[in-house]
């Protein structure tokens, strides 16, 4: 009995009422376990029992996810309607035929080699991989199959269910995207900084060229807030954003650390270009003005500049440059400081 939400209550009611067992129709591995156990306990004569036959293939149709199996030569000798709808093919065009029948040559040929692993190895194997529906649509589809075993203790083939993981996988992806981004203007945040500086460390040590990290900090931003209320404050934010992205150099990242304050990770950049940058966008913002309910505002910003050297620890180097930050602020702001030899 397939249930849509599974309970020991309910499980003890369909028993009583003649079902053998009840699993949950989200439990496809416990399913594809339970066909696989009936298959391997039919013997050859039951094989043509129709009547058993008959109610596991409607076992099997009542499972909204496409499974099939596969005799020891790796022809299908079963499927599900599920399986029909999803290739487009009716039973008799996929029972009796091979995956290269049913699937292009360049999927079917993932499908035979993972086949013929699986038979080699035995047991179980689960594997994600891309298949094209009969509309020509490609999914992204985790297989879970397992071998079959007959009387003999021969193997007598495998069966495979196939889940649909397009949908989970893009709101992973998005998930994992929005884990990364600050919201207000769209740039990379610190979680994404302490991914990348790892990985630019590991290419400045592998191509030995420099890298460094300016940290920008807008000035009395809280004036701004003040004045021009919080709205005011976010719309300036995403426009200090929107000027220092264009002109960002090829090999630099752009993060919102937090409130008014940002990183710039410049690969291929020594500390003296980065000086030089850092004064070029000094410069810079204030000439950019944006227009906030009629009124004009430039914004100035301290910067600390650092070279990020091979062997210091990030914690350090995050330390010293934020002390490089603050320098500049208690040298009256609108300032670029170099932060201090470790
Ligand atoms: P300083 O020149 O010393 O940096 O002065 P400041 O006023 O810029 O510095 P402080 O760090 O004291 O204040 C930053 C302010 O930024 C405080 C906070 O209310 C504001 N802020 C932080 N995050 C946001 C945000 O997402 N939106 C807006 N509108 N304001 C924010
Ligand atoms: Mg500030
Ligand atoms: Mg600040």
């Amino acid at each position: 009995m397939l249930v849509e939400s599974w309970s020991l209550q309910d499980s003890i009611k369909w028993t009583e009422l003649g079902a053998q067992q009840s699993l949950p129709i989200t439990a496809t591995e416990t399913i594809a376990a339970w066909l696989v156990a009936q298959f391997a306990q039919r013997d050859v004569a039951k094989l043509s029992d129709k009547e058993s036959e008959h109610m596991l293939q409607t076992v099997i149709d009542a499972i909204p996810v496409p499974i099939f199996f596969k005799d020891e030569l790796h022809i299908y000798r079963g499927c599900n309607k599920a399986f029909n709808t999803f290739l487009g093919l009716p039973a008799d065009k996929v029972i009796g035929h091979s995956v290269y029948d049913v699937a292009p040559k360049e999927l079917a040929d993932i499908y035979y080699q993972a086949d013929c692993k699986l038979l080699a190895q035995g047991n179980k194997q689960v594997y994600e991989t891309q298949v094209k529906s009969e509309t020509g649509e490609t999914f992204e589809i985790e297989f879970n199959k397992a071998v079959f075993y007959k009387r003999n203790g021969h193997k007598g083939g495998q069966v495979g269910v196939m889940l649909n993981i397009t949908e989970r996988n893009q709101l992973m992806r998005q998930l994992e995207r929005a884990s990364l981004t600050d919201p207000l203007t769209g740039v990379s945040n610190r979680r994404e900084f302490d991914k990348l500086v790892r990985l630019a460390r590991q290419n400045s040590q592998k191509s030995d060229s420099p890298v460094s990290l300016l940290i920008l900090d807008l000035d009395h931003f809280k004036n701004i807030n003040d004045v021009h209320g919080h709205d005011g404050g976010d719309q300036a934010l995403q426009f200090v954003v929107q000027k220092l992205l264009a002109v960002l150099p090829e090999y630099a990242h752009l993060f919102r650390i937090g409130g008014e304050e940002f990183y710039i990770l410049m690969e291929q950049t020594d500390e003296k270009q980065a000086q030089q940058y850092a004064e070029y966008i000094r410069n810079y913002l204030p000439t950019q003005s944006l227009i906030l309910k009629g009124a004009h505002l430039s914004m100035t910003m301290s910067i600390g500049v650092i070279e990020i050297k091979v062997g210091c620890a990030l914690d350090g180097i995050l330390k010293r440059v934020d002390q490089a930050l603050y320098q500049a602020k208690s040298q009256g702001r609108n300032k670029v400081c170099l932060a201090r030899e470790a």
